[in-house]
């Protein structure tokens, strides 16, 4: 038993917890579902998805109060999040099928192609930043590739959690197919090396990515690592900074600044650099902290107060080795409160620029010129999102080439499209999400040769 509390409300919640008999149950009853989950004609599946789909639809104000009361997120922001969801099962339902056909390939065989199998039951390790869409953006492609599934949650996420499996089983799906452990960290190591456990995919941080990958080697376990961001926001002289403000804002300062590819280092090149940085500023100014269930609430509360806490010493930290603060920088309302904060002059050796800061805090690097943008941008252990602002965008373009990450965007915010791969390159993790690539991460590409 263990307790999480409302980051707003401060309401405390009694989560109990699994014991290792419980774990066998649940693992016992994903091995179980499998060979007829996968059995299932696509069609099938699909129809399970579109059934979740309609749940996710039909219960969002729940769901996303769920999340709300879990991890302090904005009602609007939450609400996004379960439609998001719904998007995303309906997607996998209508597209799987043209990924999974056998595909034909000309060899000297009579016949030779190429399969797609499901590979069994997946661990998944989710986090608590979006606790509904994370899991259903490993979870639609899964099911639809005939995998089963067991999650490990957050630990201040359990009813999100609960509420995902109750979805699931009020939309019909077979039981065991997607099962719940509420387990510690040392119990999760013991899942992964369990031989029902064919594979683990991570949604979390760099540490959480170390442990969970190196006990996936050891046990030789396929893991796909879905880790954190410090992603460059690189602004051109050129620049429309009517449009690009708004979005900056909103791309740091969204779900409390807790998004893996929020932007996180705004690189602004010289000649715009103090018109970018004044209006910035009095745009996050104007971000209203509170409640998030109000409306009129334009900056969440933080998910928890070590979290906070965290944040607070890497700002300290930073502002100690000379970073400017120009906004906030120091804790807000409640027990995880944090305004709008925003540093200039950042630096190597100081956690704003080294590390991921996640939260609400902005840094400005101001740059010589569109190469020396690049050379910062990329001077990141991290490669996940990063983005571009010109008003050519063909410039854009050929420098959002010359950045290291999963994903490029220019003059639009870096998102997450289930048509398009996900994922992050150097330390941000391996493997992919989301589209095609994403649905064959667990499977057996098996090759067949008929003469
Ligand atoms: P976290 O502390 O790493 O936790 C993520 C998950 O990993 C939780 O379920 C956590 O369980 C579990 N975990 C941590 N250490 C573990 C271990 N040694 N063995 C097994 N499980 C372990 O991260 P978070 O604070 O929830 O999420 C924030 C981080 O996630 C940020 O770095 C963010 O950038 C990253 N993120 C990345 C993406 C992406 O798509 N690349 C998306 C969202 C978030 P407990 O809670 O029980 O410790």
């Amino acid at each position: 038993m263990y307790e999480t509390r409302d980051p707003w409300t401060g309401a405390v919640h009694r989560q109990p917890t699994h014991s290792d008999a419980d774990i066998d149950t649940r693992l016992g009853a994903a091995a179980a579902a499998f060979p007829a989950w996968a059995a299932l004609p696509l069609q099938a599946r699909g129809a399970h998805l579109h059934a979740i789909a309609a749940a996710l639809k039909a219960q969002r104000r729940e769901l996303a109060a769920l999340i709300t009361a879990e991890m302090g997120k904005l009602t609007k922001e939450a609400l996004a999040e379960i439609d998001k969801c719904a998007v995303a099962c309906a997607f996998y339902a209508d597209n799987a099928g043209r990924w999974l056909d056998d595909e034909p390939v000309a060899t000297d065989a009579k016949r030779s192609y190429v399969r797609y199998e499901p590979i069994g039951c997946v661990l998944a390790i989710m986090p608590w930043n979006f606790p509904f869409w994370q899991v259903f953006r490993f979870l639609a492609p899964a099911l639809m590739a005939g995998n089963v599934a067991v999650l490990k949650h957050a630990v201040n996420v359990p009813r999100c959690a609960d509420a995902i499996a109750a979805v699931l089983a009020a939309a019909g799906l077979p039981a065991g197919v997607f099962g719940v452990l509420h387990i510690d960290n040392e119990q999760a190591a013991r899942v992964i090396a369990d031989r029902r456990v064919a594979a683990v995919t991570l949604t979390g941080s760099e540490r959480a990515g170390r442990s969970v990958a190196a006990t996936a080697g050891a046990h030789l376990k396929k893991c796909v690592m879905e880790l954190g961001g410090s992603d460059p926001f690189v602004v051109l002289a050129d620049a429309d900074l009517d449009a690009t403000i708004p979005v900056a804002v909103a791309s740091r300062f969204g779900n409390a600044g807790q998004t893996c590819i929020a932007a996180k280092r705004f690189i602004v090149v010289d000649a715009i650099a103090g018109e970018f940085t004044r209006r910035f500023v009095e745009a996050a100014a104007a971000l209203r902290t509170g409640d998030p269930r109000e409306t009129s609430t334009g900056l969440a509360p933080m998910a928890r107060p070590d979290l906070r806490d965290q944040l607070q010493r890497q700002v300290d930290a930073s502002a100690a080795k000379g970073a400017r603060v120009l906004l906030g920088g120091a804790p807000g309302d409640g027990a995880t409160g944090y305004p709008a904060t925003v540093l200039a002059d950042t630096a190597p050796g100081m956690p704003a620029w080294d590390e991921e800061l996640f939260g609400p805090v902005a840094s400005i690097v101001r740059v010589a010129d569109e190469d020396a943008a690049v050379q910062v941008a990329n001077d990141t252990p991290y490669g996940l999102g990063a983005s571009v602002w010109t008003r050519d965008p063909a410039r854009g373009e050929a420098l959002a080439r010359r950045i290291a990450a999963g994903a490029c965007f220019v003059n639009a915010i870096v998102r997450s499209d289930v048509r398009l791969p996900f994922g992050g390159t150097k330390i941000s993790g391996f493997g992919r999400e989301l589209a095609g690539h994403g649905i064959h991460e667990f499977m057996n590409i098996k090759s067949v040769w008929v003469d």
